[in-house]
């Protein structure tokens, strides 16, 4: 999904759109956690103010996830906000380029896939468990003590 800003009406624009579940995956390469994923919702909306555009919305990430406790494979789905203030590339920006809330577009083009992309990358948990409270597995016997405890004594 793409954004030329001057078809932008100043009153916003809205978005919506799906990224299929393999470019999570490109974006995931290295998270042995994360088994699977499916297609991503999003929903944005585009305020524009000269030449300044405010992203705002949300993109639905429905993943499956190995708990970092039990070692359990589960459904889930990250809910990331997104809030993105975007301008124009100017050569001497370099106090907005620490903002993670801001971000540059080139060309009058805005290239929302990309936006997304990133602020789900920056949203990701490090870790996933199943439950705030998972009892994870016996170390001695191996198991799943969310299932009840083990007869191992330990
Ligand atoms: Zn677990
Ligand atoms: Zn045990």
């Amino acid at each position: 999904m793409k954004a030329f800003v001057p078809r932008i009406p100043e009153t916003g624009a809205d978005f919506e759109w799906k990224l299929a579940g393999a470019r999570l995956r490109e974006l995931f390469v290295e998270r042995a956690d994360i088994v699977g994923f499916a297609d991503t919702e999003i929903n944005l909306r585009a305020d524009r103010v000269g030449r300044l555009v405010n992203l705002r919305g949300e993109a639905k990430v429905p993943l499956t996830f190995t708990c970092a406790r039990c070692g359990d494979d589960f459904d889930g789905e990250m809910r990331v906000p997104i809030r993105m203030a975007m301008s124009p590339r100017r050569e001497t920006a370099a106090d907005l380029e620490e903002d993670l809330g801001a971000g540059f577009y080139d060309n009058d083009q805005i290239f929302l896939d990309d936006v997304v992309l990133e602020q789900i990358a920056l949203a990701a948990p490090t870790v996933f468990y199943c439950r705030p409270d998972c009892r994870g597995v016996c170390l001695v016997c191996r198991k799943n003590l969310n299932d009840g405890p083990c007869s191992c004594g330990s």
